[in-house]
């Protein structure tokens, strides 16, 4: 096949991915691609059940943590899952009503959705690390507090130094700014990366605020773009 030919059906393949993951009722069922080359755990000094062991660590003390008055309110704390040899990893904000209901991240709607971003990278969901900021939910699904983020975050810094992932994505203004250091809104930081301790960060629009856009299709095309580069950082 011509190079141009198979541009074009690169492009247009994308675009078919983007409209079916990213919420489109229109379009047809296909084989979803499953990610082929397992990961290998990286050369960080670690072996791959140190990670693991060291994540386990991890979620013993947040389940036991009352380090702010969020555990007063929780069902569950919710750590966060997901593989310690991940090389991308998902940071959002704090658990929801389902997620508290659980103890698992990203289970209600706006995780089914970043489930979709997730395939549509070429990822499974079990390949990668998704965690939050705060393990607590916030009553009524609040704001973080910037004393309860301060109180949280040396759980999801260990987290990050066991996994020592190459990308993390930062989910929302929240997420974006703990990494970014700053207090800008997402508009402004979505689509450029930024470094992290060496680790690239890629800020882009939280799934909740996509679906409470659902009919703006602008920000899902930009989310889509960002996660595009980080698809392209990572060789996929
Ligand atoms: N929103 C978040 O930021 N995190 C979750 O785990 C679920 C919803
Ligand atoms: Fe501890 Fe974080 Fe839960 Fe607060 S939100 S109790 S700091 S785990």
């Amino acid at each position: 096949m011509a190079i141009r030919d198979e541009g074009l059906l690169r492009l247009a393949e994308e675009r078919l991915r983007f409209y079916e993951e990213l919420g489109a009722e229109f379009i047809f069922h296909k084989e979803q691609k499953k990610a082929v080359e397992p990961s290998l755990p990286r050369m960080s000094g670690r072996t791959a059940a140190e990670g693991e062991e060291g994540l386990e660590e991890v979620a013993r003390l947040v389940r036991d943590c009352r380090k702010c008055p969020l555990a007063g309110l929780r069902h569950q704390a919710v750590p966060g899952e997901g593989r310690a040899a991940a090389e991308l990893m998902f940071v959002g904000e704090a658990p929801g009503e389902d997620e508290d209901l659980q103890g698992r991240p990203f289970v209600g709607r706006a995780g089914h959705l970043l489930d979709r971003i997730i395939v549509a990278m070429r990822f499974r969901r079990e390949d990668v690390f998704i965690a939050n900021i705060l393990k607590c939910r916030p009553p009524n699904n609040r704001d973080p507090h910037q004393e309860e983020v301060e109180a949280c975050a040396p759980y999801l810094l260990r987290q990050v130094e066991l996994i020592q992932p190459r990308v993390i994505v930062a989910l929302g203004k929240p997420a974006a700014n703990f990494f970014s250091g700053g207090s800008l809104p997402i508009s402004l930081l979505r689509g450029r990366f930024l470094d992290f301790q060496g680790i690239q960060v890629m800020p882009t629009y939280h799934p909740a605020f996509l679906l409470r856009n659902e009919d703006n299709r602008t920000y899902k095309k930009l989310a889509w773009d960002d996660m595009k580069q980080v698809m392209a950082l990572l060789g996929k």
